[in-house]
């Protein structure tokens, strides 16, 4: 059976790829296409960008969206997909979100909420990402001493949150290999007369610029040598594939917090 998948966001560069993916997939029916009131493409058919007539047009009007939807894929705002958690949570629709820069309180109620739904949430959809977090907390828990761990990422000049979410996973990642909680090592920035590094500390150093997609390294310095994993996303395809593999992990669950290492059998 198709998986019936609202998209929210649709004027974004994440919406569009999202559009793209259901189009190409065969298990996939957009059911809607949601952007923000205001937007100029409410009334238009969500596949005209792509020359496609897809018989669904973009609308603002979530609750009748929402109708006979299986699973709705988030990659907005926070404020706006908090809105959308609401919204699922009244018309029992799962839900992806691939939305970044969320407050501790409103993880939490995405958390709370799953008790209720089921939801993919995760700072980076794609595969390689998935397995560098692996690799990122497996290398920490060998590297526990003697070796500095920097996260430095570079995103596109429109990114409005920093670091980005990725990195904070990826450092998330690496404080659990240490056996420590990022909240209590985490350097987000320095400036002036910071004094020596402290060790067990990590640090993170945040790029922006030009039509980056997103590339993070995770950097282990050691003493005599220095181990750099990094990962280059050279484009959304990459997010919007997993997050649509997500979407089809979520149509047969009924509530539960999943990430993406659950999505591809990593865990
Ligand atoms: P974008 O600015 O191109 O698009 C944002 C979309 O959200 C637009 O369609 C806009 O109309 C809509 N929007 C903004 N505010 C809104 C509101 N208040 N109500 C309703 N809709 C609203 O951004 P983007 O590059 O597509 O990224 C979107 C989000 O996805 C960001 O948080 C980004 O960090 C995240 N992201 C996550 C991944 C991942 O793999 N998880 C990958 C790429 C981007």
């Amino acid at each position: 059976m198709k998986t019936n998948v609202v998209i929210t966001g649709v004027s974004g560069r994440m919406g569009v790829a999202l559009l793209e993916g259901v189009f190409a997939d065969e298990a996939l029916t957009l059911h809607a296409a949601i952007d923000r009131s205001g937007s100029a493409l409410i009334g238009q058919d969500a596949g005209a960008q792509f020359g496609l007539v897809s018989g669904v047009k973009v609308t603002s009007d979530l609750s009748a969206a929402l109708h006979g939807a299986d699973v709705l894929v988030d990659f907005t705002r926070p404020e706006a997909a908090m809105q959308y958690l609401a919204a699922c949570q009244l018309a029992g629709v799962q839900m992806v979100i691939g939305t970044t820069g969320f407050t501790e309180l409103e993880k939490a109620m995405i958390e709370a909420a799953s008790q209720q739904n089921a939801i993919v949430f995760a700072p980076n959809m794609s595969v390689g990402v998935t397995l560098l977090i692996n690799l990122v907390e497996q290398a920490a828990k060998v590297l526990n001493e003697g070796y500095d761990i920097e996260v430095v990422e570079m995103h596109h000049r429109h990114k409005v949150d920093a670091p980005s979410g990725t990195a904070l996973r990826l450092g998330e990642a690496a404080a659990q290999g240490l056996g420590q909680d990022l909240k209590d090592c985490a350097v987000y920035a320095r400036e002036g007369v910071t004094g020596e590094r402290e060790a067990g500390k990590i640090g993170f150093a945040t790029l922006r610029g030009g039509d980056v997609v997103g590339d993070h390294t995770v950097i282990y310095a050691g003493t005599g040598e220095r181990i750099e994993i990094t990962h280059k996303a050279s484009s959304r395809a990459t997010f919007a594939l997993g997050a649509l593999r997500a979407a089809k992990f979520l149509s047969d669950k009924k509530s539960g917090l999943f990430d993406m290492r659950d999505v591809l059998g990593f865990k």
